[in-house]
């Protein structure tokens, strides 16, 4: 079973303060998948998590992770002035962005980020608007599907990320003659992936790749870069990663490969987004409906304005009703209230009689939750709550007013 990490009783005394709908954030959780990670690559001198920024861009959840020794990894020229702003600089910024403008290219060489190239063909681009940094990584793409035993897990081929080995061995020959001294290798093949097995698979791919790279090219290779996609299980029934046993996993497949060859100091980085937040959020929500037709609706005060992720998806999110966490059930659909079918957190499932007045969360929304928010229909972006690690809460973003909405109208035919 899945429960929240929040009792009945204390989150009735939070509701009671701020409104629904809000994400609410648990400290204690995030610290604790923080140091598990470095825990788990204690063994890798140099080893360092960069957080994407993407998965909850919030200045409290960044400075927390700071505090636990991540960096962060951005994509976006917002994304780089956020995390200047709460601290971040240099090595502690990687830049791994795709189809850049040359204004976030050259941010990142200002704030001395590591930039990550997507692209053979932005070396001549990164040149000629920003200049060549001394330490670089290259993205790659092996093409094909990406396999793990006998399952598909992605098909990197249909991918627009990254660049063919071919154009990778070029790309650092090319970047040796123009001055890079020290150069990483970055790829991320897969997504939420919930088995054990996907970061060392990649690890043994990126060291075979790294090991030939070096032979052929004779560059300081400093680090690997293995990127995100270590997932979370979002659905009761799925077991959640062993973090100890992958970083084992990664552990022996350096020992098996880079170490022979001399290359025991390659330092190994991680981008995890997902596995680092996604379980430490639950979307809190008030049921404000229900309706009878032919079928049984749930009406919420949240939306997928909220959590664009079971409409976008078709992702599975647990929900739990606070007030009435069991009993006699029924089958519902969950929904909010876009003008829009797809706005559903649930689909014909089993829950709990629902009524009108109800708390529900809805779990591991930590990650790609709020972040991949919107305002369509004029709904305003929620609030951000954080549990602390002493049982406090507190605000760490207000929920959006129709101001902020009419902010960028006033002076277009729109009066004050
Ligand atoms: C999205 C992304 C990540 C994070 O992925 P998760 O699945 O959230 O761990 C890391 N690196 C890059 C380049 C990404 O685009």
């Amino acid at each position: 079973m899945k429960e929240p990490y929040i009792s009945r009783e204390k989150l009735a005394e939070i509701t009671a303060q701020f409104p629904t709908p809000f994400h609410l954030y648990d400290e204690k959780g995030i610290r604790e998948t923080a140091r598990a990670l470095h825990e788990a690559f204690s063994w890798n001198q140099g080893f360092k998590e960069y957080f994407a920024v993407k998965a909850t861009p919030n200045p409290t959840i960044l400075k927390i992770l700071k505090e636990e020794g991540c960096g962060v990894d951005c994509a976006s020229y917002v994304e780089l002035l956020m995390s200047q702003k709460v601290g971040f600089s240099d090595s502690d910024i990687m830049f791994s962005s795709n189809d850049t403008p040359a204004k976030e290219m050259q941010l990142a060489r200002e704030l001395g980020a590591t930039i990550n190239l997507d692209a053979y063909e932005d070396i001549a681009f990164l040149q000629e608007v920003a200049g060549i940094p001394e330490v670089i990584s290259c993205r790659y793409n092996p093409g094909g599907v990406f396999e793990l035993g006998t399952d598909i897990m992605d098909s990197p081929e249909e991918a627009k990320f990254g660049m063919t080995k071919a154009q990778l061995i070029q790309a650092f020959k090319d970047l040796k003659t123009v001055g890079v001294k020290k150069f990483g290798i970055h790829a991320l093949l897969a997504s939420n992936t919930i088995t054990n097995c996907y970061y060392p698979e990649l690890a043994r791919q990126l060291f075979e790749l790294a090991v030939e790279i070096v032979a052929e090219t004779d560059v300081e290779l400093d680090f690997i870069n293995l990127s995100g996609g270590v997932g979370v299980p979002y659905h009761p029934e799925e077991k959640a990663n062993d973090i100890l046993a992958i970083g084992q996993g990664v552990r022996q497949a350096y020992e098996e490969i880079l170490d022979p060859v001399g290359l025991g100091k390659v330092k190994i980085f991680t981008e995890l987004g997902r596995f680092m937040l996604a379980p430490h959020g639950l979307l809190v929500t008030k049921v404000l409906h229900k309706k009878q037709t032919y079928r049984t609706y749930i009406g919420l005060d949240a939306s997928a304005v909220n959590l664009l992720r079971p409409a976008m998806y078709g992702a599975y999110h647990h929900i739990t009703n606070m007030d009435h966490p069991d009993g006699q059930t029924e089958i519902v659909d969950v929904v909010g209230s876009l003008c829009e079918n797809n706005d559903k957190f649930a689909i014909q499932r089993e829950l709990p009689i629902t009524n009108i007045g109800d708390t529900l969360v809805i779990h591991d929304t930590g990650a790609h939750g709020f972040s991949m928010g919107y305002q369509y229909n004029g709904k305003l972006r929620s609030a951000e709550l954080l549990l602390e690690e002493d049982g406090g809460v507190r605000l760490i973003r207000r929920a959006e007013i129709p101001e902020d909405y009419f902010a960028t109208l006033y002076g277009f035919d729109f009066e004050k």
